[in-house]
This record gives structure tokens, C-alpha cells and sequence, in this order.
């Protein structure tokens, strides 16, 4: 499988070369350049079939037999999804006739980002022993990108990571499972600044070529295809437990676009009747779009669902070069557009481009707070807050007699103050966490400064060149 740049002029890579490339060196994002089919026997059989096998099976046309053979693939995903503690991977819970969640919290770090970094980190150490190489990687968080990360890369040979956060401004529940990882290839760094100062002191790092190439410095940020890839998965395994005939509607709690730009790729791959819905907070640029073709920056408004305050979405790109007609020269036009004026061009007409699959749905706060009480009321469930903005998506907006799944992003436990706050009811962690505030942490504090981070970097991880 070869695979192109949305702004189609970077060279097209193997899948070995786009997993450790990150960003295409035109800007862009790189995708398949052909989607490979899943027939209908493929789903039928995915029904009594375990959660490995169906993922070896929707992902091994897209990673070339050059970089892993079968048997070592299917060795590597074997052991990717047993870390998970439920023995479905990700099973599928009954809310009501109609309504189904898609429990995605099962991993280690209790949110579905561990589907797809669990995968990442040992494809990573598998091409690294393959061509001895080392890399250091670096990466900002506001919460639950760095510990799926770091969870995803202790102890793996050949890697380092490094993981900025703004210090005091991530809770207690996702510091320590970034801060109680002790793997001596971990490593902490609190930033005295905001995530925006993370976010700029990781662009530093990389955009100083010679720190950049001594360190071999690499990303495993939002954009890379290979966790879309592990997230197109869970769609076809959900439709076939389903075993219905009738569409189905996929309501996706979003942030940056990647996991539901994967249900897009199961569309195009064979669930072609499925919907999409793009559930948002109250930052709902991407509603506004869906609704109206208007998608205009406005200023992020924190909310309880932290994963999704989110204005500008990195993966929106990718949809972006089918809706205009794969031109990439078109995408780096209106992107660049976008970035000058802060509106996309265009806006009507892509969003009717787009309209045949995706609508969107806007959920604020005090909503969110309410259909979390309704839920544990009627179900005795506890959602968190994210799988919530996604559940009031799916009431309002897909039709009754339609069956819809929610993708249940986080568990309760990783955000316990907005569950309480809305039923009275504080979530467990699960026993594997259970013992997490009584766990020693490592972390160190620096100033908001890259060449103090630069030296601490420098200090830590080893020369590879
Ligand atoms: C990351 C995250 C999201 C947003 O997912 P995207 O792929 O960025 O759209 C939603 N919910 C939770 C709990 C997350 O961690």
C-alpha cells in the first residue's frame, strides 16, 4: 500500500516510512492512496470471531509484508489487545431498544486513545530493532494523549519519551498516570506555563534542526496513520455484533477528527450505509460547520469534557481532500485560507459535499451534566463526560427506530469531579488502578523556557548521533 500527502506534493511513503514520518513534509496528512474493501461475509464472520483476529484483518492490507510478516503481526496485535480487561476488547452495552454503547475504556489508561498507542509504541519498537535505530520522543499534553503515550512506550527498547504538561493544570487522576510510570525510559517534565507553552516548546524542539537530528526526534501525535488505522477496527466489530441489516448510526464524541475520520474510513471500506455523528462540547466549530458550512475559529471555552476543547481539529484535513474530490493542491489552498483568515472557504458547499455521511451535534455543560444524572438513573450506568456530550448527540439527533451507538471514549473514573457533581456518585477506579494516589511519582519542574528544556532533553536521553 502506498500512501500520499493531502496537500499532494510530499512523495508517497510505505506505511514503515508514514509511521515514523508523522506529518508529510508538504504540511499535510498522509492517507491510503486506495481504501481496502471489507465484503459482507468479512463482517458476518467478524460476529463470533475474537477482537485480535478482526483487527489483523482490517489492518494488514495497509501495513506492507516488508515491514512485518503475518505471523509477527499477528503476534504484535495479539499482544497490543491483551492489555485490555475485558475479554470483548470492546464490548458492546445495551442502554435501551434502540441504543448502544461501545465501551472504548477498557486499556490501560481507561480512554480509547489506548486502542490505537498500544498498537503504535510496539510497531515502533518492532521497525526500530528491524532498521537499529533510537528516537526520542516528544510530546505536550493536556491529559489523555500522555498517558496513553507514556503507558504505550515504557520499557520499549530503542525509545525514549519525553511528556510536557502544564504544571497544576491537568487533574490528579491523569497526572499520576503519567507520574507513576518509573520506566527509566519515561520521563516528566511539569512546565511552569499553560498547555499552548507545552505545545510551543515541543514545536521549538523540533523546529531546531540540529537538536532535532541528534536526538532522532519523533511524535506520536494525533495525525499518525497508523492510530487512525487501529481505530477503524472497533466500527466493524461493533456492526457486526450488532447483526443488523438496518443502518446504523455511529455518534462520536470528538476532538481532533481522528477516531471519527476512522468510522469514515469503515464507511468507504464497507459499513457504506452507516452515518456519522460528530458530537461537540460547547467549543463546536465543527457543528457550525455541519449545521451550516460555516467553520470560523472562535476561543476554546473549557468545559468537562477536556479532550474535546478543541477549535482547530488536525485530522478534519484528511476528510477535507475527499470532499474536494482528492486535489491536494485545493486542500493546501483552503487550508492555508483558513489559517490567514480563520474561516474555510467554501464552507456551503463542502458541508453538502460532506452531508450524505456526517452531521453534527453540540451538547453544552449543564446538558451534559443532565443526561449523566438521567443515565445513572434509568441504567445505573455512570458515563463519563465525553461519552455523555456523545449520548445527548444521539437523542437529539438520530431518528427512533434507528439503532445507534455511542462510542464510549473514557471511563467515569478518569473524570470523577463532573460524574459526582452530576449524580452524587463518585466512580471507582478499576482494580488495576486502584492503588494509584498510593503510588510513588516521578517528575521534574523547569521554567517555561526551551533551552532549559532543550539541556534537560539533552541530559537524559541518549545520543544516537
Ligand atoms: C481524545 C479524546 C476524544 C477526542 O477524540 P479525537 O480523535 O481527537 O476526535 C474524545 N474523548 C476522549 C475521552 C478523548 O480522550
Amino acid at each position: 500500500m502506498r500512501y500520499i500527502s493531502t496537500r499532494g506534493a510530499a512523495p508517497a511513503l510505505d506505511f514503515e516510512d508514514v509511521v515514523l514520518t508523522g506529518l508529510a513534509r508538504d504540511g499535510g496528512l498522509y492517507i491510503p492512496d486506495q481504501w481496502s474493501p471489507i465484503s459482507p461475509d468479512d463482517i458476518r464472520g467478524f460476529a463470533d470471531a475474537g477482537y485480535a483476529d478482526c483487527a489483523f484483518r482490517v489492518m494488514r492490507p495497509y501495513i506492507d509484508g516488508a515491514c512485518i510478516d503475518d505471523a509477527d503481526l499477528r503476534a504484535l496485535i495479539g499482544k497490543t489487545y491483551a492489555v485490555f480487561d475485558d475479554p470483548a476488547v470492546a464490548p458492546l452495552r445495551r442502554l435501551d431498544d434502540d441504543t448502544w454503547l461501545l465501551e472504548l475504556f477498557h486499556g490501560p489508561t481507561l480512554a480509547f486513545k489506548d486502542f490505537a498507542l498500544q498498537f503504535l509504541g510496539r510497531m515502533f519498537e518492532h521497525i526500530l530493532a528491524k532498521r537499529a535505530q533510537r528516537i526520542t520522543i516528544v510530546g505536550a499534553t493536556s491529559g489523555d494523549t500522555g498517558s496513553a503515550a507514556i503507558e504505550a512506550c515504557k520499557g520499549r527498547n530503542n525509545l525514549d519519551i519525553f511528556m510536557l504538561h502544564p504544571a497544576g493544570r491537568v487533574s490528579d487522576v491523569q497526572r499520576r498516570q503519567m507520574t507513576t510510570v518509573l520506566a527509566p525510559n519515561v520521563h516528566n517534565i511539569a512546565i511552569e506555563g499553560t498547555f499552548d507553552d507545552c505545545q510551543d516548546l515541543v514545536k521549538g524542539m523540533f523546529n531546531d534542526e540540529g537538536f532535532r537530528d541528534a536526538l532522532n526526534l519523533s511524535a506520536v501525535n494525533s495525525i499518525n496513520w497508523a492510530r487512525v488505522m487501529a481505530q477503524i477496527v472497533y466500527y466493524f466489530t461493533a456492526a457486526a455484533k450488532l447483526g443488523t441489516a438496518d443502518p446504523i448510526s455511529f455518534v462520536v464524541p470528538t476532538g481532533n477528527f481522528g477516531n471519527v475520520y476512522a468510522g469514515y474510513a469503515a464507511h468507504q471500506m464497507g459499513l457504506s450505509d452507516a452515518k456519522l455523528i460528530v458530537a461537540s462540547n460547547q467549543n463546536d466549530i465543527l457543528t457550525r460547520f455541519f449545521e451550516a458550512g460555516d467553520m470560523s475559529i472562535a476561543p476554546v471555552r473549557p468545559s468537562y469534557s477536556p479532550s474535546m476543547d478543541i477549535q482547530i481539529s488536525s485530522n478534519f484535513e484528511r476528510l477535507l481532500f475527499d470532499l474536494f474530490d482528492r486535489d491536494g493542491a485545493a486542500v493546501a489552498e483552503a487550508i492555508g485560507k483558513f489559517r490567514e483568515s480563520g474561516t474555510l472557504p467554501d464552507g456551503a458547499r463542502l458541508k453538502a459535499a460532506a452531508g450524505a455521511v456526517f452531521s453534527g451535534f453540540r451538547t453544552v455543560d449543564a446538558d451534559t451534566l443532565v443526561t449523566i444524572r438521567e443515565t445513572h438513573a434509568a441504567n445505573g450506568i455512570l458515563l463519563d463526560p465525553h461519552t455523555a456530550v456523545g449520548l445527548g448527540a444521539a437523542r437529539q439527533m438520530v431518528p427512533d427506530g434507528t439503532q445507534r451507538i455511542v462510542l464510549a471514549t473514557a471511563h467515569p473514573a478518569k473524570f470523577p469531579d463532573a460524574v459526582e457533581k452530576a449524580t452524587g456518585v463518585r466512580p471507582e477506579l478499576p482494580a488495576h488502578l486502584a492503588d494509584l494516589f498510593d503510588r510513588e511519582e516521578r517528575c521534574d519542574t523547569l521554567a517555561n523556557d526551551l533551552a532549559t528544556v532543550q539541556s534537560y532533553v539533552r541530559d537524559k536521553a541518549p545520543v544516537v548521533a
